[in-house]
């Protein structure tokens, strides 16, 4: 299935039908798989043959995931995790050592910031930071003991675009990893590899399911990079469990036609709100007035269905707009078929202190929507009723 097309390959590249024939790949509900004797069991572990021992190893549904993701990303092979912190957490723990240092985008994941920062420190690897918008900032903070340079793009919350080919450039001549978190680009937008990335992260947990049900995660690249992750996670257990796996499978045989509805609703909603006098900023990638639209306009096929926005009257207009939405969901999750609105400042970076939420572009007003696949002119008219009685809180919620 190699030489067929993005939507082509993510349905028609399944597993091996079973001697039932099923039509929809069956799901593997099984902890371990049996041998016929002695030697093949010896042959299993020595890995001498290839096959599946134990689900926390592999297991038919969590490889043809993973295969999946692989071919979607131009990667050489992958592993696949119980959430996208998993993944984010075994890729630096299998492939760093205590003295190691980390450059990256100080606009990163949460999570991943608290990794960076609270836990790490005690294994004695230490991150350094750059501002997205000043990729100038990098060379200078690479030493010696620098090993990966990581970045996401977009960033979360904020939506900056960073030039993939120019990290690219960097990781080679000084001889670093590039792990990029595509999460919200997915491989249908945009494929690091081809810029030069080692290793490409997901939170499976967001567009790859779609619909807000599952939880997982995946990285995928360079084929000896990978055995390393696979090897820390195979003794730490982080694995996907095989029902996410069916489940996140499944999903990716939408996820083209999905991203391509996301992307079509985000940039009409993004275009509403640029003209609408009670917000102060808007900013979309595939916006002419995106600060790196060029870039966006350059590395990605569209723009993604997330867009940060500042409404006017900061921190307290921000509230009240959530507050008065009658449709769109307050959650914590994005990349869903739900329209959802979040205020990061008080929910998924207050871990940041106020300089480095700042830092990291999260002013107190900001608010990110995730653009679902509702009508769009649903979505528009909730927005626009949330902004013009943005005192009123709803009390009934869907
Ligand atoms: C959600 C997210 C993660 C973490 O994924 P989980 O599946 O929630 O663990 C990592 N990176 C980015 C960019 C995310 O949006």
């Amino acid at each position: 299935m190699s030489n067929k097309n993005f939507e082509t390959q993510a349905i028609r590249n399944q597993m091996d039908r079973s001697r039932y024939q099923e039509h929809s790949t069956p799901l593997y509900l099984t902890s371990s798989f049996v041998f016929e004797d002695a030697e093949e069991m010896r042959a299993a572990f020595s890995e001498e043959k290839e096959r599946n021992i134990y689900s926390r190893f592999s297991n038919p549904n969590t490889t043809e995931f993973t295969d999946k993701v692989v071919q979607m990303e131009g990667a050489e092979a992958g592993y696949a995790f119980a959430t996208g912190m998993a993944a984010v957490f075994s890729t630096f723990a299998a492939l760093l050592s205590s003295g190691d240092h980390i450059v990256s985008a100080r606009s990163v994941f949460g999570s991943t910031h608290t990794l960076f920062t609270k836990y790490f420190p005690k294994w004695q690897i230490e991150t350094s930071y750059f501002d997205i918008n000043k990729p100038e900032e990098i060379e200078p903070l690479i030493t010696p003991a620098t090993k990966i340079l990581y970045a996401e793009s977009p960033t979360n919350p904020g939506v900056d675009v960073i030039d993939l080919e120019l990290l690219g450039n960097i990781a080679k001549k000084h001889n670093l990893l590039l792990v990029i978190d595509n999460c919200f680009a997915t491989p249908y937008i945009q494929q690091p590899i081809k810029f030069g990335a080692d290793l490409v992260i997901h939170s499976a947990t967001k567009l790859m399911d779609g619909q807000g049900r599952v939880l997982g995660g995946v990285v995928v690249g360079k084929a000896e990079l990978v055995r390393e992750i696979y090897l820390f996670s195979r003794n730490t257990g982080p694995a996907l469990s095989p029902f996410n796996a069916w489940v996140l499978s499944k999903s990716l045989e939408t996820l083209a036609v999905r991203v391509e509805k996301h992307c079509e609703n985000a940039l009409k909603v993004a275009e509403y709100l640029e003209g609408h006098e009670k917000i102060e900023k808007v900013k979309y990638p595939f916006l002419v007035s995106h600060p790196q639209y060029e870039i966006a306009k350059k590395q990605m096929k569209l723009g993604g269905n997330i867009i940060a926005v500042e409404v006017k009257g900061g921190l307290e207009a921000g509230r009240n707009f959530l507050n008065a939405l009658k449709m769109c969901s307050l959650s914590a999750n994005l990349g869903d078929t739900r329209t959802i609105v979040t205020h990061p400042a008080s929910t998924t970076h207050s871990k940041l202190s106020a300089e480095e939420q700042l830092a990291a572009g999260i002013t107190p007003g900001l608010v990110r929507i995730s653009v679902g696949l509702e009508h769009v002119e649903d979505i528009i008219q909730d927005i626009d009723d949330a902004l013009e009685d943005g005192s009123q809180k709803s009390e009934v919620r869907n």
